[in-house]
């Protein structure tokens, strides 16, 4: 479409501007030169006929130069021929280029004649034919008294324009009288004077020198020639003798022709000017059409990654269902990262960028021929083609692989992991329902464990439906707050019944659910960016605490993202400070993965808040997969041997294991603490392999903060009773 207009703007409106202008120009021209012409042609015709007819008189006057003058009556009557070749015949040839003289008597005789030699010169009897009439009747008006007058002419005359023999001539016939009215003639008895002059040569030859007429010829016939001018000859009788014929002067013409290169020139600077205009706004529109089409692309794409923005994906994902076969399988897999808000918090969101930029380079090189869409931070949807739907599990499957593997952004290893949720769909189906239940089967995935797939099921949604609740409702309870409490789980040397420490724990009490477990909450909250709310809750209570009871240390758990978050040591360290409390009273447990992953926010609040005299310690140590030499090299004060070890210490191998933690642990120099402590010979095997403290149902189960306090007040009875002792 775009080269069809292009072909218009910049070649076919040029040549129709061009077109236009130069045939209204030509026309213009062409109709004012012919008009130009017409006239010309006139005024020609005029001119030829007053010069014929100038001629004619011209001839009689030439006449009266010798006719009029009494030497000639004397001589003509004399019979001078002598003088009569002299001054009448022969001198009027060499003179005025007359081409016969004849001089007759009163009685019609020839005194005497001269015919010019020429080629065709006529015959005497031709030259008599001709002028006999013209003499009979010049001699009738003379002896019927007839005098000169008008002023130009000296004396009457006779002349025509007629044949001799076969050529066009002037004759005329003239008396000769006295000019001096001396010699007395009886009028009509008169001798008389007869000049020819041809109209077909040298005259013909004259008048188109001195008036520029081209090819000036005499014909017999009209030659019908539209090239050419012409006009007949007739004598005074009006008999037609023959035509003058010329190429006629055309100025209109000639202008024409002279300006026809101008005119070209013009239509060529017309269409050069249209076409380069045409250029400019091809030129414009094009970049209109391709400004318009990048805005159709940002409306339609997410401009970090360039995949189909959530509308588009929709869209798209609906007239693709709408139009399906009955039989035609559908997939849409909806992908979520898992760690992605970490990565965030703790690179900074230009790596969380590059992040996402390289998953969706991922996804595109695993799914070349799928439709993929980002329709949120790190969300990503496929939709899968009715080949791909077969084996979506697989898929599924190899994207959670691929995007397990680590990321190398500006020379971190990042590893974040994906769940993914599958919906399959037979024919035509609504496309919010299929992705809603690709949402849900996510939502399994992620509730599996992450870094996991789930195929969607009826059964799914009833779990979604829950998990959503609890996201509402967790929102709103942290609004008003009184529905979290924080328990306390005393922590006891090994050979004492005297807790020691005490660990924070919270729970939510849900006022339809009931109490929730943190196991359950902990991930959602950090999931929707409410964990940082719920750690200020536990730290301040927990600070509150500290403040009641002097003899006694307090464990708080922190979240891996709060731990990332750069303003995590100031809110410790400022809480401690409100409540007046020492920071080597306060201990952070952290996750053994987080404590090894060289996060560098992490690494530097770990450090700022060790300086500050705050403890650390390593929870549910033995999960994480790490190697004793990576977690020496963090620097913590006890490690949590979790519960997991401790549930199975019967076994030797387990044994060998906690074996070697506190022994690895000891020559560390760090502090242990055996969790989830159940059974009498559970305690006494860690303690027997050197564990400093302890922690488990056995002793205590968490408990609430009154009864915390009412513990320490019996306590405190029991150790003053002791003392006193
Ligand atoms: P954790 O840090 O490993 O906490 C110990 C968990 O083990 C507690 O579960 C505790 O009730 C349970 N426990 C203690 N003794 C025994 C025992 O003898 N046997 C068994 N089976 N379990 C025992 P709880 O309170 O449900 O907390 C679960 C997890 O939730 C915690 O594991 C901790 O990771 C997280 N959590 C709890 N409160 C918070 C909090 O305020 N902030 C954060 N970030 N995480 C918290
Ligand atoms: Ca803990
Ligand atoms: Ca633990």
């Amino acid at each position: 479409m775009i080269s069809q207009s292009q072909w218009f703007l910049k070649w076919l409106l040029p040549t129709i501007a061009s077109a236009l202008v130069g045939s209204l120009l030509l026309g213009t021209l062409y109709w004012a030169a012919a008009r130009a012409d017409q006239v010309a042609a006139e005024r020609q015709k005029d001119l030829v006929t007053l010069i014929v007819s100038k001629m004619q008189s011209s001839v009689a006057h030439d006449q009266e130069s010798a006719t009029v003058w009494d030497d000639a009556v004397v001589k003509t009557k004399a019979g001078d021929l002598d003088w009569l070749a002299t001054n009448l015949g022969h001198w009027m040839h060499t003179y005025f280029g007359h081409d016969a003289a004849v001089v007759l008597s009163a009685d019609g005789l020839i005194i005497y004649q001269f015919i010019a030699e020429s080629e065709n010169a006529p015959s005497a009897e031709d030259l008599r034919e001709s002028y006999l009439p013209l003499a009979r009747r010049l001699r009738e008006r003379l002896s019927a008294g007839e005098e000169a007058v008008s002023d130009t002419a000296l004396s009457i005359g006779q002349s025509d324009l007629t044949y001799v023999g076969k050529r066009p001539a002037i004759v005329s016939v003239k008396p000769i009288t006295s000019d001096t009215g001396e010699i007395e003639q009886r009028a009509g008895e008169e001798n008389l004077h007869v000049a020819v002059r041809f109209l077909d040569s040298d005259f013909l030859a004259e008048i188109g020198n001195e008036y520029q007429f081209a090819e000036m010829q005499f014909t017999v016939d009209n030659p019908h020639d539209k090239s050419h001018s012409q006009i007949p000859l007739k004598s005074a009788s009006g008999q037609l003798i023959g035509f003058f014929n010329w190429h006629p002067f055309e100025p209109g013409s000639s202008v024409l022709y002279a300006t026809l290169p101008v005119i070209g020139l013009s239509v060529l600077s017309i269409f050069v000017a249209a076409s380069l205009s045409g250029r400019a706004i091809w030129k414009r529109s094009a970049r209109l059409a391709l400004s318009r089409q990048q805005l159709q692309h940002l409306a339609l794409h997410d401009s970090l990654t360039g995949l189909a923005n959530r509308a588009h994906f929709e869209r798209e994902l609906a007239s693709r269902l709408e139009s399906a076969l009955p039989q035609a399988k559908h997939g849409v897999l909806f992908v979520d990262l898992d760690r992605f808000k970490a990565v965030n918090d703790t690179y900074g969101h230009p790596t969380g960028d590059k992040l996402i930029s390289l998953v969706a380079l991922r996804l595109l090189d695993l799914l070349p021929n799928a439709l993929i869409g980002r329709i949120g931070g790190d969300e990503f949807t496929v939709l899968l083609d009715r080949s791909e739907a077969q084996e979506a599990g697989s898929l599924a499957e190899s994207i959670v692989k691929r995007l397990r593997e680590p990321f190398d952004i500006d020379g971190a290893h990042v590893v974040v992991g994906a769940s993914v949720g599958v919906a399959l769909a037979t024919g035509t189906l609504d496309a919010v329902e299929l992705i809603r239940r690709a949402d849900i089967a996510l939502y399994h995935a992620k509730a599996a464990g992450r870094n996991t797939y789930a195929i969607f099921g009826e059964h799914m949604d009833d779990l979604l439906r829950k998990r959503r609740r609890l996201e509402h409702d967790l929102r709103a309870a942290l609004k008003g707050k009184t529905q979290f409490e924080i328990f306390y789980q005393p922590v006891y040397p090994a050979n004492s019944d005297l807790p020691c420490s005490l660990e924070a724990l919270s729970r939510w009490r849900h006022p339809e659910l009931g109490l929730i477990p943190p196991d359950v909450f902990i991930p959602i909250a950090e999931e929707i960016g409410a964990i940082h709310e719920i750690g200020a809750l536990v730290l301040e209570d927990a600070c509150d605490m500290l403040a009641a009871l002097p003899l006694i240390d307090i464990a708080i758990n922190a979240s891996a993202i709060e731990m990332a978050s750069p303003g995590y040591p100031l809110r410790v360290l400022s809480t401690l400070a409100k409540w007046g409390v020492e920071p080597n009273r306060l201990e952070i447990e952290i996750t053994e993965s987080l404590a090894v992953s060289g996060e560098e926010q992490t690494t530097r609040n770990v450090t700022m808040l060790r300086e500050a005299r705050v403890r650390l310690a390593i929870d549910d140590f033995g999960t994480g997969h790490s190697s004793f030499s990576r977690v020496q090299s963090m620097i913590v004060d006890r490690i949590k041997i979790d519960k997991s070890f401790i549930h199975n210490i019967s076994q030797d191998r387990t044994r060998a294991v906690v074996d070697a933690i506190i022994t690895m642990a000891r020559a560390q120099g760090l502090d242990t603490t055996a969790e989830g402590v159940e059974t009498n010979e559970q305690r006494n095997a860690v303690i027997s392999l050197g564990c400093d403290n302890v922690q488990g149902f056995l002793l205590s189960r968490p408990i609430s903060r009154g009864q915390v306090l009412a513990l320490f007040n019996e306590k405190n009875c029991a150790r003053n009773l002791l003392e006193g002792r």
